[in-house]
């Protein structure tokens, strides 16, 4: 088995600095034709428990290491993560699927953020407040919060970590992750390189293995975690903040969306449709963000469908390790099959199939782009997360009309809509429901801007100036007797 960016096949958890060997295995492998990638030794509570413990033991140097020498770390993980971009690239499209040219943007944009929290480590700024008398003083410090806990889903196998990992490290607290069983592969890479930077053994742990439930357990439960952070699905994030609360934890939760597109009849319908080409298109639909919901007004969704259609057309399906592949592989076959019974319940329920709507001669798990009209708000297709390269089309009349249907759902990650008047830009975007809102823009993510939910997708924010929140405590400090 040769595997890109490893001189050595890994052998499995990266804990207090070691690797783990366990006697039982679990396989990784490519979704887009099943091949073997790596056998990993498959953790389970007993690993986790022993990375919590690591993390504990590091925690006091680590938040006692000057933010300047803190950021210095990170910024040479950063800069080793870059210098390996197309290897740790081919290794994520290999476990993923996604193609080469998005992993290695996702691996660019994930080591932006540890730059972003590098940066941030040395401005963690704390608060004087004027005191009652003249003798007394309030002062606040920022502290980190302690060991930080993370479970992250395969869809962005590297970003999902960085994200939640650089903001940790930046505050001065330790990390253990689980990744998705399905892309462990990208976060052992990211241990090797984090080892190679310096970080101290058992500050960043990255426990493998397949009994999530089990090892999700000890990272909600145990009282030495100080914080809890998810990504994934919101029935999974559910039962784990409802674990979380028995210790009282601090939870950051970053769940599904079902993000409305709203093309208004005065919108750049060229901008549109290629902002709705990166947004539903990239990671063949797979993310939290993508677009779930296409809302075209009435005036132009005839010219709008069919400028969609010429675009979608030529979208290449091929495994991501393909040069020209644009669509990859669905992570697994049961997903395939969600895919399909939606797009099939929505044509029985009466929406029209323009393009698309079953697995192309590429393989079984490539789901062709497929695009729905007259689909409507009752349909399963609008109401769940699709997770795959499917666009419901939906007419609507007017802009209150528009934003009671956008707004009709538990979700509230990100909304798109597409107008030129200023006015409706600002009336809309009032009015929208969600965390996270692109205006004219496909794509929101940026390590500078806050990502993050409101409603079931979820709270807290990741990135942004307001990334660290989530990672430190406030300590308030009242002197007296000062005169
Ligand atoms: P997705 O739809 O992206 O697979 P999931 O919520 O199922 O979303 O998975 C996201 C992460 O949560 C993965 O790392 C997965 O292993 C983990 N996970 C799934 N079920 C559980 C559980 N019961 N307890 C803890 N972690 C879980």
């Amino acid at each position: 088995m040769t595997i890109p960016f490893f001189s050595q096949p890994p052998v499995g958890s990266y804990i207090a600095g070691e690797w783990f060997a366990g006697k039982k295995k679990f396989l990784v492998r490519n979704p887009a034709d099943d091949s073997t990638l790596a056998q990993l030794a498959d953790a389970n509570e007993q690993q986790a428990l022993h990375a919590v413990n690591a993390a504990t033991e590091a925690l006091f140097a680590w938040s006692a290491l000057p933010a300047a020498t803190r950021a210095a770390i990170l910024e040479v993980w950063h800069d080793l993560i870059l210098s390996n971009q197309d290897e740790l690239a081919l290794l994520l499209t290999l476990e993923q699927g996604k193609p080469l040219k998005e992993a290695k943007t996702e691996i660019a944009y994930g080591a932006s953020y540890i730059k972003w929290f590098a940066a941030e480590a040395i401005r963690l700024y704390g608060d004087t407040i004027p005191a009652a008398a003249s003798n007394k003083a309030i002062l606040v410090l920022r502290q980190p919060v302690g060991v930080v806990a993370a479970i992250t889903p395969w869809n962005f196998p590297n970003a999902m970590i960085t994200r939640k990992a650089a903001a940790a490290l930046a505050a001065g607290c330790t990390f253990v992750v689980k990744p998705a069983a399905e892309t462990p592969l990208s976060a052992l890479a990211l241990a090797t390189l984090a080892q190679q930077a310096g970080i101290p053994s058992g500050v960043f742990n990255v426990v493998v293995g397949t009994d999530a439930k089990a090892i999700g357990e000890v990272l909600t439960a145990n009282q030495q975690i100080q914080k809890f952070s998810f990504t994934g699905s919101t029935a999974v994030g559910k039962k784990l903040l409802a674990q979380c609360a028995a210790s009282v934890k601090r939870v950051t939760m970053e769940l599904g969306g079902n993000a409305p597109f709203i093309v208004f009849d005065d919108a750049d319908l060229d901008a549109a449709v290629s902002g709705l080409i990166a947004s539903k298109f990239r990671n063949a639909g797979q993310t939290c963000v993508s677009a779930n919901r296409v809302f075209v007004h009435n005036s132009v969704s005839k010219q709008f469908s069919t400028k969609l259609l010429e675009a979608v057309v030529d979208l290449k399906l091929a495994p991501g390790s393909e040069p020209d592949s644009q669509i990859g592989p669905l992570i697994s076959d049961s997903a395939v099959v969600r895919v399909q019974q939606l797009v099939n319940a929505a044509i029985e329920d009466g929406a029209c199939l323009l393009c698309g709507g079953r697995a192309d001669v590429a393989g079984r798990r490539f789901y062709q782009p497929t695009i729905l009209a007259d689909t409507d708000m009752s349909m399963a297709v609008c109401q769940q997360e699709i997770f795959g390269p499917v666009v419901p089309l939906i007419s609507f009349d007017n802009e209150e009309e528009v934003l009671a249907l956008a707004n009709d759902t538990d979700a509230g990650l990100a909304a798109y809509f597409y107008s030129r008047d200023i006015g409706r830009v600002f009336r809309v975007a009032r009015q929208l429901q969600f965390g996270m809102l692109g205006i004219n823009e496909g794509i929101v993510s940026n390590a500078a801007a806050p990502f993050g939910g409101i409603k079931q997708s979820g709270f807290g924010r990741e990135g942004s100036k307001y990334g660290l929140d989530d990672y430190t405590d406030l300590k308030y400090m009242a002197l007296g007797g000062l005169d």
